[in-house]
């Protein structure tokens, strides 16, 4: 059975989290609420999980050799992945020699990139997907095009939250698709992957918990993406049962392969009764932090109890609810938000604020949460308050 002793003693467990954004400062109070010593890591100081950190690192998590130096100095019980952009084949190595990674290296491996998953998932799995090619040369890439047919949606391989995404439509756009691809993707130029455009009628995350005692699912997450990036989530998406049921199909099916312990986010299109798989991240998903406000245990809380090798008998959700995220344009280290007297004037409404230290471009610096006895209304709500939201950059 897991134990866990008091903090800072050799009995004590320590939790390393790769990343330290919104979502790690969500799982590391969920951590420190179980006794666990966290320690956040990323590539700049005061992000949002060092501020509930017992400790914290700045390093580059691409680079094998820095990861490996904090990991060894630190020699957590947990190293617990929050963003994709890691070393991840150092995962891997550091895994054999008998760390434990969240959920396992080989998800993170096989996640970082979307040809491992699609592989995965299509090749292997035998699960849907929208029809695809890889292309790693203009070349490829028009093959590609004229093989999957327009309209299709192009990503590089290396990317997440809509960078470097963009929609062929007609020959005309095909240049800038390939510029875009190659110039906004995590790893600079590469390979991408040229999808068929899905219809759908609406997508959701099925937030899937591997947990000690099997596997459980949240309600299912609807959401809007805007450029690749969401924007707004509500829960229960309603569905239909042959479709809910499809879709805890492929879930299981795409997270036991993966395996191990915690929380992932698996993306799906719907369209009539058919479950189209997208991707999956093995960790908490950003449209499901509309879980703060819906559950008794949120995806953070659900991934922190997972992660400890800790049961999950049952998720209690508390009815409609929804997200909008708070995203604020500017260059600038002082953001004031205001108004928010009237943004919190109705009950069932939570602000969540990160505190980053920056905005350049555009940065998601907060949440709007909302809950109310129809999915209309929580929906309605969160608007309301998000629109009353007033955002000065000083
Ligand atoms: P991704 O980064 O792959 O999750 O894509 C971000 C968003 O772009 C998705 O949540 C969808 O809204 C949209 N999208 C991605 N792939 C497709 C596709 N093949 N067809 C239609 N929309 C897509």
């Amino acid at each position: 059975m897991p134990t866990i002793g008091s903090k800072f003693t050799d009995i004590g467990r320590k939790a390393m989290l790769l990343g330290s954004g919104e979502l790690g400062k969500e799982v590391a109070i969920e951590l420190q609420r179980l006794g666990v010593e966290v320690i956040a890591c990323d590539r700049y100081i005061g992000a949002p999980a060092m501020q509930v950190a017992d400790s914290n690192y700045v390093l580059n998590m691409l680079d094998a050799k820095e990861l490996r130096a904090v990991v060894e100095k630190v020699k957590p019980d947990h190293i617990i992945p929050e963003v994709e952009a890691i070393a991840t084949p150092e995962l891997v190595a550091l895994e054999k020699e008998g760390y434990n990674v969240t959920p396992t290296a080989k998800a993170t491996y096989l996640t970082m990139n979307r040809e491992g998953i699609r592989r995965l998932a299509a090749e292997e799995l035998g699960i849907p997907t929208s029809p695809y090619r890889f292309a790693s040369t203009r070349e490829e890439f028009e093959k590609a095009i004229e093989e999957i047919g327009m309209p299709c949606v192009v990503k590089p391989v290396m990317s997440s939250s809509g960078h470097g995404q963009s929609v062929v439509r007609t020959e005309a756009d095909i240049d800038f698709s390939w510029n875009e691809a190659q110039t906004a993707g995590r790893a600079g130029a590469g390979k991408v992957i040229v999808e068929g455009f899905v219809d759908f009628d609406y997508e959701i995350t099925l937030l899937t918990v591997r947990h000690s005692a099997g596997t459980a699912y949240c309600e299912p997450v609807g959401h809007i993406q805007v450029d690749g990036d969401y924007r707004e989530s509500w829960q229960p998406q309603p569905m239909a049962p042959v479709a809910i049921e499809k879709a805890k199909e492929y879930a299981k099916k795409v997270t036991d392969a993966l395996g191990g312990y915690g929380i992932f986010g698996v993306e799906l299109f719907i369209k009539g009764d058919d479950v189209i798989f997208s991707e999956v991240s093995p960790r908490p998903h950003d449209t499901g932090m509309v879980t703060m406000i819906s559950q008794d245990m949120s995806e953070f809380a659900l991934h922190a109890r997972a992660v400890l090798g800790l049961p999950v008998p049952g998720i209690r959700f508390y009815g409609p609810s929804a997200s909008r995220a708070i995203v604020v344009e500017g260059d600038t280290k002082k953001v004031e938000m205001s108004n928010l007297a009237e943004v919190l004037s109705e009950p069932g409404v939570q602000i969540r604020i990160f505190g980053k230290p920056e905005v350049k471009g555009h940065r998601r610096m907060g949440v709007i949460l909302a809950t109310a006895d129809t999915l209309e209304e929580a929906r309605a709500k969160a608007k309301r308050a998000h629109d009353a939201l007033k955002i000065a950059i000083r």
